[in-house]
């Protein structure tokens, strides 16, 4: 039978399987598998030409048993209410990995913004936020940028919640421009998170990153930050990386600042000098040290897994492996880093953001950076003991670490009425 890829059948799989080691009774796991409250907006936006047209929105707040809810908007065709409810669930157990005080949430508008200007686009947020704006604020749920939204998008989404409330609210949202309460290093705080992981990792896995190999799927925000980060800040060597186009590989490395420039100019990391093309099959397989899939969801399956000669995955991209790919790896001894845990430091950077816009009292870049190494440490450090003393792989121990504190949450606020 092939394996089921529904994203939010996968979600509540992972919170069944954790809930049966933490030995949870029924009435919880029902609860901790449904989302809390999730709001659907039909809403008219006016196109460029002075037609109306009507789109669908959701807002979905999965859980917020342990603080208000956190978690992005994403503006994409393919968008689904099923697909908002996975994402919104993994936020959730995110927060709860970091020890973030936020549950979880997410967004989603079915639309294609490559195909709108950006008047629409911005009219679009807009109505899209004041129709959310009902369930949405710095005590209730904070939203932040995912797929095809960005820093601008928060600016609008800010700015629409602000002229209904009357006053500047830059706590509603997070992912905002630095002049608008935005925060030192939220830009690349998803792949340093993720460095600042591997490393933990490595020390604990007697690996050494100096002469470490690695190679990245994806060379977008988050891999290609983490590419030159692995190489600059680990002293790792990064041999391969690809984009949608294709990928490259180099044995003696790739030189991260040149790469970087070749991908401003040209638009991909194809046609680098001195590299030769591979597939991203091929990346996959590749016989490195660390491999980082930072690009799209179900890249590693039960088709490719036992393929995999990477010592450790770090899951910079959400949802990368799929849940029998997850067994095979840890049956062949491959130390997997997942996403909830990986991809975290944008979450978390997130959470410093609104910290510091709800104290109006800003941080600089290093303690930014600081202050997420200790969490990202913290939490690779407490999953740790969890995975060896059951016996169990490295995202089963975070969700289980994860399940166990919105589970105490619960139980001490107790059942209403
Ligand atoms: P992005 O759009 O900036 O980059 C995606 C990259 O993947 C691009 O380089 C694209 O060319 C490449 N790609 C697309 N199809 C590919 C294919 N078939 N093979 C290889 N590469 C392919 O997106 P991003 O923000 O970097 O996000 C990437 C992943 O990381 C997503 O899963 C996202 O959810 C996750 N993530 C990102 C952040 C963040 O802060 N950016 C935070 C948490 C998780």
């Amino acid at each position: 039978m092939p394996e089921n890829l529904d994203q939010f059948e996968i979600a509540v799989a992972q919170v069944r399987k954790s809930a049966e080691i933490l030995k949870l009774d029924s009435g919880m796991v029902e609860i901790l598998s449904k989302p809390k409250r999730e709001l659907t907006v039909n809403f008219p936006v006016r196109m460029d030409d002075g037609s109306v047209k009507v789109f669908t929105g959701y807002r979905v707040q999965y859980n917020y048993s342990r603080g208000p809810c956190k978690g992005g908007v994403r503006f994409h065709p393919n968008v689904t209410l099923n697909e908002v409810r996975a994402l919104a669930a993994w936020m959730t157990w995110k927060t709860s990995v970091m020890n973030l005080p936020y549950g979880g949430a997410k967004g989603g508008v079915i639309v294609d913004p490559k195909k709108m200007s950006r008047n629409e686009l911005e009219r679009l947020t807009r109505r899209y936020t004041s129709e959310i704006s009902i369930i949405i604020g710095p005590e209730k749920d904070i939203p932040a940028p995912d797929v095809y939204t960005d820093s601008q998008t928060m600016a609008w989404m800010m700015d629409t919640f602000s002229m209904i409330k009357g006053y500047s609210v830059p706590g509603v949202v997070t992912g905002k421009p630095l002049s608008i309460g935005g925060s030192e290093g939220r830009s690349e705080a998803t792949a340093r998170g993720a460095m600042y992981v591997a490393r933990a990792a490595a020390k604990t896995q007697g690996m050494d990153t100096k002469k470490a190999t690695v190679a990245v799927q994806g060379f977008g925000n988050a891999g290609s930050i983490g590419a030159r980060l692995f190489s600059e800040e680990l002293g790792s060597k990064v041999v391969a990386v690809s984009d949608s186009k294709g990928g490259i590989y180099n044995k003696n490395g790739l030189d991260m600042r040149k790469l970087l420039d070749h991908k401003a100019k040209t638009g991909s990391v194809i046609n680098f000098t001195g590299s030769k093309a591979i597939s991203n099959e091929e990346l996959l397989q590749l016989d490195v040290d660390m491999l980082v899939p930072a690009a799209l969801e179900n890249q590693i399956t039960e088709k490719n897994a036992s393929s995999i000669k990477a010592k450790m995955i770090i899951e910079e991209a959400n949802g990368p492996t799929t849940p029998k790919a997850d067994e095979i790896l840890h049956k062949n001894g491959v130390f997997l880093l997942p996403d909830v845990l990986a991809n975290a430091g944008g979450v978390t950077v997130s959470y410093f953001e609104w910290v510091q816009d709800i104290q109006s009292y800003f941080w600089s870049l290093e303690e930014v950076n600081q202050r997420l190494e200790t969490l990202m440490s913290k939490a690779y450090n407490d999953i740790l003991p969890i995975a060896r003393k059951e016996n169990i792989d490295m995202r089963t121990a975070a969700y289980v670490y994860a399940v166990k504190k919105v589970v105490d949450a619960h139980r001490i606020r107790g059942l209403w009425p």
